[in-house]
């Protein structure tokens, strides 16, 4: 098992945002008349669906597309459907969405209500799945039965993770400060789910000095860009060395987002699940606004509401800017797990190329995984996906985007590898499946 010890033979000098001091409330994105629900199987022509144009639902019922279906989707209001479409995104990730039309009289679907007196995880899996932070409810869920279901998963420890992972974004930050009184009740609740014990908080250095934190177990991360990331986070503070080709699951260490976990102890809390996402919204001239969404609210409504400006050009990007991917339409829908939005002015989106390398150099120093970045991107480019696996450490990658950053001829690395990485979990899936 080949081990890695982290940072290349530069460290990057770039820092992370520390959440501002005394941070306003969210500003409260009223629920739009129509939503925009994302359904993560996709539409098969084959088969009848069991949800229709038409049909009335309630607030909290679980849209299911088949009668088979494991995935489903939460409804955060009680509406009617009135378009049901398939949806591609990136690195062909397959879809549905469902259009909801909002009813004025809101009916609730009590179901989770039902059986939330006693917190288990399979209840949690089958109820709240795609509450806001995305809790990894399911692989919390298979890793409890022994892993045995589907993954193989085996988890022994928990990371509630208050540690944003990209620059320019304070979202977690800002749930970090925001709830801290409910972090205790957080790690009571995921141990009352999960039975592991083995549960701290990742926050920035800075936030850790907070008093508020002195009672729970707190890993205290610096804000240093990449010690952000969870494969750095395991390697540096936890002790459990990265292996390439693994994820932190797969070496039993499970990252859920601090929104993810308050969100928990609101539904159990509430008997209800929860629907509002906090965003962090970053306009063209940097300046940072945070507000409240629900669930499926189109990402213009955002805009219009507190006055964002964007033109036909600009570039949206969800996440932050080495790591996030873009926007295709205003239309996109507010997600559990979208954090941040920045909005870049076409004049200043960065150029990429198609011109070689030049063999600067850069990449390499850079790269925190120490991959052979140069060489990598040669056979990437030419699609040479498996040569880039097994002799160039594709899989040893953790996706921080300082070499697509840094590099002088401009080539999209990243997105290379991002690609290179799908296009064999692709190969690989296929074949299981025969
Ligand atoms: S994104 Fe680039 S710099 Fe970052 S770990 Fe991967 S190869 Fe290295
Ligand atoms: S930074 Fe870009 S140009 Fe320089 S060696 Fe790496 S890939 Fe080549």
């Amino acid at each position: 098992m080949i081990k890695r010890s982290f940072i290349g033979l530069t460290e990057s000098k770039l820092k992370c945002d520390l959440v501002e001091p005394g941070p306003k409330e969210p500003e409260a994105i009223p629920i739009p008349p129509r939503l925009i629900l994302m359904l993560k199987e996709p539409l098969d022509s084959t088969k009848e669906t069991l949800v229709k144009k038409g049909d009335m639902i309630k607030k909290g019922e679980r849209i299911f597309l088949y009668k088979d279906s494991r995935e489903y989707v939460l409804s955060p209001v009680s509406g009617i459907i009135t378009f049901i479409a398939p949806f591609t995104g990136d690195f062909g990730l397959l879809a549905t969405y469902l259009v909801l039309e909002t009813n004025a009289k809101q009916d609730i679907d009590n179901s989770f209500a039902e059986c939330a007196a006693i917190p288990d995880i399979q209840t949690a899996d089958s109820y709240l799945r795609g509450i806001p932070g995305n809790p990894p409810l399911q692989l919390l869920a298979d890793a409890a039965t022994g892993g045995v279901k589907s993954s193989g998963i085996n988890i022994n420890k928990i990371v509630i993770n208050g540690v944003d992972e990209d620059i320019l974004c304070t979202t977690r930050q800002y749930v970090l400060t925001r709830f801290r009184d409910d972090l205790s009740k957080a790690v009571t609740l995921l141990k009352q789910l999960t039975g592991i014990s083995d549960i701290s908080i990742a926050m920035p250095d800075a936030l850790a000095k907070l008093s508020a934190f002195n009672s729970l177990k707190i890993v205290k991360v610096s804000s240093d860009y990449v010690h952000s990331l969870s494969p750095m986070i395991m390697d540096k503070y936890l002790d459990i060395s990265f292996v390439p080709g693994k994820s932190c699951e797969e070496l039993g260490v499970c990252f859920i987002s601090v929104e993810a976990a308050i969100s928990l102890v609101k539904a159990y809390s509430e008997k209800q699940p929860v629907y509002e996402k906090i965003v962090t919204i970053i306009d063209k001239k940097g300046k940072k606004s945070r507000v409240s969404a629900t669930i499926g609210t189109p990402i213009h409504r955002i805009f219009t509401k507190i006055g964002v400006e964007t033109a036909e050009k600009d570039r949206i990007i969800i996440g932050g800017p080495l790591r996030g991917v873009a926007a295709y339409t205003l239309y996109h829908p507010v997600t559990p797990d979208m954090d941040t939005l920045i909005v870049q002015d076409s004049s200043e989106i960065p150029m990429i190329s198609d011109y070689p390398c030049i063999n600067c150099g850069k990449c390499v120093r850079i790269c925190p995984a120490k991959v052979p970045v140069n060489i990598l991107v040669r056979y990437l480019e030419a699609t040479l996906y498996q040569d880039a696996a097994e002799s160039y450490e594709l899989f040893s990658c953790i996706e921080c985007g300082l070499c697509s950053y840094v590099c002088s001829a401009k080539i999209p690395i990243f997105q290379y590898i991002r690609l290179g990485k799908y296009e064999l979990m692709k190969i690989e899936t296929e074949a299981d499946n025969g």
